[in-house]
Parts: C-alpha cells; structure tokens; sequence
C-alpha cells in the first residue's frame, strides 16, 4: 500500500447500497478497529435451504424510520465469534453480497448484528478499506450524500413491497367510521392503505396497458388488492373503476359486476326468487294502468312501497289502505321513479336483523329494532342495534343470499314473517360502525384476513 494515489479519500460516515438486499441508501460508519463489515439486523433466523445453510434477516436500513423494513435471505458463508461493545461474545452470521461505495462497487463480507451498531445502521471495517479507500477522520460524506427528500424516494416503493399487500380503499369520505376502521385494520396487519377517492380516479382503456391515475396525473402503482366502498350515487363509475382494476389484474373484494346485481333491487329479488330464496312478495309495473294489478298481487293493502334507488330507509313508504297505496304509487310514477311494491311484514313488528357475511360465514348479527311509531329499523331512522343470535335457518339464508350475488362481503338484511325468514336486501358495502359497535367484532380485521386468505398472504 505505498501507492496512496490510487486511494479514494472518504469520510468517516458514508451512504452504501446494496442492491441485492434491495437496499439503496444505508448510513455506514467507517470504524477500522473493527475487521469485518457489519450490518444492523432483526429477526435473524437460520434455516436450510437445499441442504445449505441461510438466514433470514430484516434490515431496517433508515434509524429515523422503522416503517422501512427489507426482508432477505442470503447463504451463511460464515459463522463468527464476535465480542459485542459490553465484551459478551455472540455468534454471529456472516454473508457476502455486492457493495457500491461512491464509485466503487465490490464483494463484501457482513456479520448480521442484531444490535444497534452504536446507533449505526451499518460499520464499515478495515478488509472492505483495504487499497481501496483511505480515511479522513475529520469529514463526512465525501462520496455522496442525499436529502432527506431524496432518500424518501428511494424507500417509497420498498416500504410498500415489504411492508405487506398493497391494498387501495376506494371510497369517497376518508373520514367515515367504517373508511378509518378498514385503513386503521390494515395498517395494524402491516398493509399498506392508500385512500382513493372514487371521483379522483381517472382511466385510461387499453387492451395493452391499461390504468388508472389519480388527480394530479400520477399512474397508481400497483395494488394487489382493492377494497370498494361505492355510496349508491357513486355505483356507476365506481363499479367501471372497479372493473378497471379488475382488468389490471388487481382483487376487488367484491367485484364490480357483483355489486351492481346487487345495487339493481329488481335484479337482485329476480336472482333469490331463481335460487329459492324467500323474499317477500314484491310486485313491478312500469305503466300507473296496472297499479291496481300490482296492489292485487301483494294482496292489498297495508303493503310497502319502495323507491328502486332508496337507501337508509328514506324512499320506503307504509300504505296502510288500499286508497292511499295507489294515491302514493301514481305520485312515485307521475315523478318517472322507480318503484316496487312489496307486502308488509307486519309480524316483524319494525324488526330486522343485519347478518355480515365475509367469505361465506355469517361474522355478526344484530338485531335493528324500529323507533316507537316507526316500521322502518335503519340506524339512520333512529333504529337501535342490539346482539342476536340468529337460527340455523337465518345463517343459511344469509349465506347463500351473499353467494348467489356472488359477494366475499355482504350485509344481508333479514326480516322474520310467519312464513320464515326472508331476505330484505343485500348491501355490497355493509357499513362497520353500528355492528362493531354492537358486538364489538373487529369485522375490518376480518375483511383485511378475506384479503391475505385469498391473496395467500402469509402473516409472520
Ligand atoms: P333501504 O334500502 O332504504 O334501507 P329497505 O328495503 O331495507 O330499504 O327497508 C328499510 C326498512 O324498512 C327495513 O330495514 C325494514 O325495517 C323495513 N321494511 C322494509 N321492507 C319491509 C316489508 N316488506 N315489511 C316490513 N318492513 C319492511
């Protein structure tokens, strides 16, 4: 070593990378009393691969940042007796990979430490030194150095790929109880939820390459889930967005074409009706001539009217004469509304009973009792929710109403009748708040375990 020309002067602290650890940045500290490199690791463990040995190992190359974790696995070239900084010797694995220090790009030796090198990430020893790089004690990061924006962007996607699935919300009020709840489960599962707003997603159809961008223009990376929570105004264009997702290759939890059968009433009461499932007797027209047909084919009076669009209750009316069912149904039709009219379950007494349905399991019911003077239970009709425990026959029903939709999540309205229990509706978007509330289930944890079962994901 006489010839110090050839030497490259660095610091005393320096950024490596690593690219087969699919590590961009790490900060080194270059420390030459110690002989051999070393890297900060966590959850270290050996294992046989091809009857060799290896280890597994978890880098968290950022101090400042325990969200960016790298998983690897590399051979054991070694196995070292190492004396930690309070003199107790460990053992320690060694492994060899490719370094880039500025320019010089070389094999080295690493032990895997599973300790905080003195606050270091990573300390460079005397071998990785040798005639190649001459120390200044005095200066730091003579090589290269980065903002912290710029090291930002190179952890962006390796926070993602690493840190679990890659799971998109699409909604249209982050703020909702059941949106926070769904992001709030998958975060703590070690998912990464981005929040996309229906209406600020744009696309673009392409047999090739289909996207989808978002407001500003930037493409979204890829999803490897999609969770929709479409409101009924939003179903058209959520559910092309949805399709669009699903023609990328991304799971929808609920697919498109399932939610909109099921946003379709008619539709949806034509598939039970199919399938055997018992739905109180409803009746359609198009034309206000055949509304005494239609009041003649629930039997009379007092009957239900529905607008097709109604949510929370809001378009459902109670006709308690026969006079004032076809007063209602021609003012819902000289509107051009959509209606049906279905017989009144008067038995259930302003009852019903929301089953949530994940996967072909009945997670939750509760009970949605009406307010006094009230037939209809929604919540948002001041309804009060209370734990039941529902029959054999109502799990059944509410199971297989979700699979002839075709839906992994469903809230399957039932009502009780003296014929038995019959569905009311089916919502493709059960709302959390009111069930969770009431049986204190963590149903977005579960909807979050839908997602990794089908995804095959494996949780450590
Ligand atoms: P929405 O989609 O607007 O919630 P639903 O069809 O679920 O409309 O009806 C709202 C509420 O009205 C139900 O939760 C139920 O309590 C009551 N209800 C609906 N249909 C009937 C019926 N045929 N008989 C008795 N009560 C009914």
């Amino acid at each position: 070593m006489d010839n110090y020309s050839n030497l490259t002067v660095i610091g005393s602290e320096e950024w490596c990378a690593f690219e087969d650890l699919g590590t961009p940045a790490i900060r080194a500290r270059i420390d030459s009393g110690a002989q051999t490199s070393s890297i900060h690791a966590s959850d270290i463990e050996p294992f046989i691969k091809n009857g060799e040995e290896w280890v597994r190992f978890e880098i968290h190359p950022l101090r400042e940042s325990r969200k960016v974790i790298i998983k690897n696995e590399c051979p054991v070239v070694a196995i070292r007796k190492v004396k930690n900084t309070g003199g107790v010797s460990e053992r320690r694995y060694v492994i060899k990979t490719k370094v880039t220090i500025g320019q010089e790009k070389f094999e080295i030796e690493l032990t895997l430490a599973n300790r905080d090198a003195m606050g270091f990430r990573m300390l460079l020893g005397r071998e990785a030194m040798n005639e190649r790089f001459l120390v200044d004690p005095s200066a730091t990061y003579l090589l290269a150095d980065y903002t912290d924006s710029q090291i930002h962007n190179f952890y962006k996607s390796v926070k993602k790929l690493n840190s679990g699935l890659k799971i998109g919300l699409l909604a249209s009020n982050r703020e909702l109880y059941s949106n926070k709840r769904i992001i709030e489960a998958g975060e703590e599962r070690g998912h990464t939820i981005t929040f996309l707003n229906i209406e600020h997603c744009f696309m673009k159809m392409d047999a090739t390459q289909p996207e989808v961008r978002y407001r500003g223009g930037s493409i979204l990376e890829e999803l490897d889930a999609i969770i929709p929570r479409l409101r009924p105004s939003m179903t058209h264009y959520g559910c092309a967005l949805v399709r669009q997702f699903e023609s990328m290759g991304t799971y929808c939890l609920n697919e498109a074409a399932s939610i909109s059968r099921s946003r379709d009433k008619l539709f949806s009461s034509q598939i039970f009706a199919m399938h055997g499932i018992n739905v109180p007797i409803t009746g359609f027209a198009k034309s206000p001539q055949d509304t005494k047909g239609l009041i003649e084919m629930v039997s009379g009076a007092p009957l239900i009217v529905k607008l097709l669009e109604s949510t929370q209750g809001k378009g459902v009316v109670l006709a308690e004469t026969n006079k004032a069912a076809e007063s209602v149904i021609n003012a819902f039709k000289s509107l051009n509304a959509n209606i049906l009219v279905q017989e009144f379950i008067k038995e259930a007494g302003g009852k019903d009973i929301r089953c949530f349905v994940i996967d072909n399991k009945v997670v939750a019911s509760i009970q949605r009792e009406a307010q006094k003077g009230e037939f209809r239970s929604n919540i948002h009709m001041g309804g009060k929710a209370s734990v039941i425990r529902i029959t054999a026959e109502e799990r059944r029903l509410a199971i297989k109403a979700a699979k002839v939709l075709n839906l992994p999540i469903a809230g399957v309205d039932i009502i009780r009748s003296n014929k038995g229990p019959m569905v009311l509706e089916v919502n493709s978007s059960p709302g959390l708040e009111g069930i969770e509330g009431a049986t204190g289930i963590d149903i977005a944890g579960l909807m979050i375990g839908a997602i990794e079962k089908k995804l095959k994901y494996e949780r450590k």
